[in-house]
């Protein structure tokens, strides 16, 4: 239980419920506007952000950062970035389903602090874990999901489109519609 989001933060930096937390240089708890009603969430960090400690760093996060800003979302400034695991899993293999389920609470956390009205789930792993197990993103990519007074909208992850660029044009439709729906809303 708790009241505020430093004693969160600190407890998740000292986290040892799985094995992950052996072979991390840095947990990567989140970074943005806690303030802010639309919060974004990936998989778990990678090379680079286990460097760091801070999400989205690399050649991905580059690209996610391009594309929020052409709507005018920026990290630090008005959204909140996280992930379904906290700690790298070696060689950047897929979180264990142990992994999640260990460390998943600590994104409900921020869920209940942040109490956003729009999650933006950034690949396969985080819209399986936040929307519905075996969720086809390249299908459903793009579509609001209602649950309890949030909308989450899965999107192609974007490491997914460093791969495969020929998809950008229509991932990039899901950050218009994205656009809109806080538009509607009036979030900002
Ligand atoms: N991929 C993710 O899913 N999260 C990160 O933080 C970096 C890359």
């Amino acid at each position: 239980m708790y009241k505020n989001w430093l004693d969160l933060e600190n407890d998740c930096k000292n986290c040892n419920k799985c094995s992950l937390c052996k072979t991390r240089k840095n947990l990567v708890f989140g970074i943005g506007n806690k303030e802010s009603k639309v919060l974004f969430v990936g998989e778990g960090p990678g090379e680079n952000e286990d460097l760091i400690g801070e999400p989205f760093v690399g050649r991905a996060g580059k690209l996610l950062d391009e594309m929020l800003s052409e709507i005018k979302l920026y990290r630090n400034k008005n959204i909140y970035i996280a992930n379904i695991v906290k700690c790298r899993p070696p060689n950047n293999r897929d979180p264990l389903d142990e992994e999640q389920e260990k460390c998943i609470n600590w994104l409900r956390w921020q869920f209940k602090f942040i109490k956003p009205m729009i999650v933006v789930c950034l690949g396969r792993i985080a819209a399986a874990k936040m929307i519905k197990p075996g969720i086809k993103i390249t299908r459903e990519h793009g579509t609001f999901f209602k649950k309890g007074n949030t909308l989450f909208m899965p999107t192609l992850h974007p490491a997914a489109l460093l791969r495969n660029p020929n998809l950008k044009p229509e991932a990039f439709k899901d950050y218009l519609k994205l656009k809109e729906q806080i538009n509607t809303l009036g979030i900002f």
